[in-house]
């Protein structure tokens, strides 16, 4: 049995598929729109935290009109916690680009691919489940999936294209796409496949030499350890912060002051240097207890943060804002910040 040849194949991953597809609500009607977000979000976490998220925005944007009418500062607020904000920028730009010409999406994944932000698997997902176009949306699980059927851990994109394109012959593309994105997270997963409940075990070159674990490893899929230096400095209960310049890790969010720092340097140190140059005279400083620690698309982070009360000695204002921790005024701050801002001890006014 081949994948992109055996149609027994494709009807088992088909019905397998309408049997154990999990019950989620952008199921039940799908949109282009909803599809998009959808597809969007469920690139940045775990599927059901996404169907969670995607409920969660319809409801404050229902459609695309009310998307793009919004403020980008709202849509970076509903976005918060879900990470790489930048697609959170290009979906309110794909937004007010679709009104400019009339309110419509493209139906076709070429068109889509126009929109800023929609990639390949994006545009093809939407393509695919909404429009019936009989076009492959290749994502980790497809890829991992179809490696392992055809026991090739080097197996291109372009050639996974080409085998899907034989099966939408024998089922629609929306569904296959759906079914082998699922199957790669139900049963097909990184470690330990459940091969005995697969659907595709017949035929699965991978399972029936008991080699599943013959994955190509990406070269330099590992992330670059960061160690960030942050300083919560108070004055009269509030704490200083500030929105990251362009160019910066976090850019257009809010954060408070912080460096990154070298395996030598002293975060300490670092803390005081970053109040003295916002012309700041800090009291004694503490670390921060608990662990502040995530991932970012390129980065391993790690965050070191120190309090302490500060005086404003050499000039007031500055860049930032000072907040009340329990108060943001509407402030989109990155997950590991908001998770340190909830965090922070909330001291009376005369500190
Ligand atoms: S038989 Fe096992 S390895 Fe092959 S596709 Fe199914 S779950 Fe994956």
């Amino acid at each position: 049995m081949k994948l992109g040849i055996d149609p027994a194949a494709i009807h088992a991953l088909a019905a397998w598929f309408r049997d154990h597809g999990r019950p989620y609500h952008f199921r039940r009607h799908p949109t282009p729109y909803s599809v998009w977000i959808l597809e969007v979000m469920s690139q940045q976490t775990q599927i059901a935290r996404a169907e969670e998220r995607h409920r969660r925005w319809l409801e404050r944007f229902p459609d695309i009109r009310t998307l793009a009418a919004a403020g980008e500062e709202e849509v970076l607020r509903e976005w918060e916690g879900l990470g790489y904000y930048s697609r959170a920028r290009n979906i309110h730009r794909a937004a007010c680009q679709v009104m400019d010409a009339g309110g419509e999406m493209p139906t076709t994944r070429d068109g889509l691919l126009s929109l800023p932000g929609i990639g390949a698997y994006t545009a093809a997902s939407i393509a695919s489940i909404v429009h019936g176009e009989p076009v492959a949306a290749v994502d980790a699980n497809v890829r991992r999936v179809l490696r392992r059927v055809f026991a090739a851990p080097d197996l291109a994109d372009g050639r996974i294209e080409t085998l899907l394109a034989g099966a939408f012959e024998h089922e629609p593309a929306g569904v296959i796409n759906e079914a082998l994105m699922e199957l790669g997270e139900q049963l097909c997963r990184k470690t330990r496949p459940r091969c005995l409940e697969c659907p595709l075990a017949e035929g699965c070159l991978a399972c029936r030499s008991g080699r599943t674990e013959l994955e190509r490893q990406k070269p330099g899929s590992g992330r670059t350890r960061l160690s960030i230096a942050v300083a919560c400095l108070r004055c009269r209960g509030r704490y200083l912060v500030e929105e990251a310049p362009q160019g910066e890790l976090w850019a257009g969010l809010w954060r408070f002051p912080c460096r990154i720092i070298g395996q030598e340097e002293d975060p300490e140190a670092v803390v005081r240097q970053l109040g003295a140059e916002r012309g700041l005279r800090l009291g004694s400083l503490q670390p921060l207890g608990g662990k502040y620690t995530g991932g970012h698309t390129r980065y391993s982070i790690h965050l070191l943060p120190y309090c302490g009360s500060a005086r404003r000695a050499l000039r007031a204002g500055g860049a930032g804002d000072w907040i009340d921790p329990r108060e943001d005024g509407g402030r989109t701050f990155p997950t590991l910040f908001r998770r340190l801002l909830e965090a922070l001890p909330v001291k009376d006014r005369k500190d």
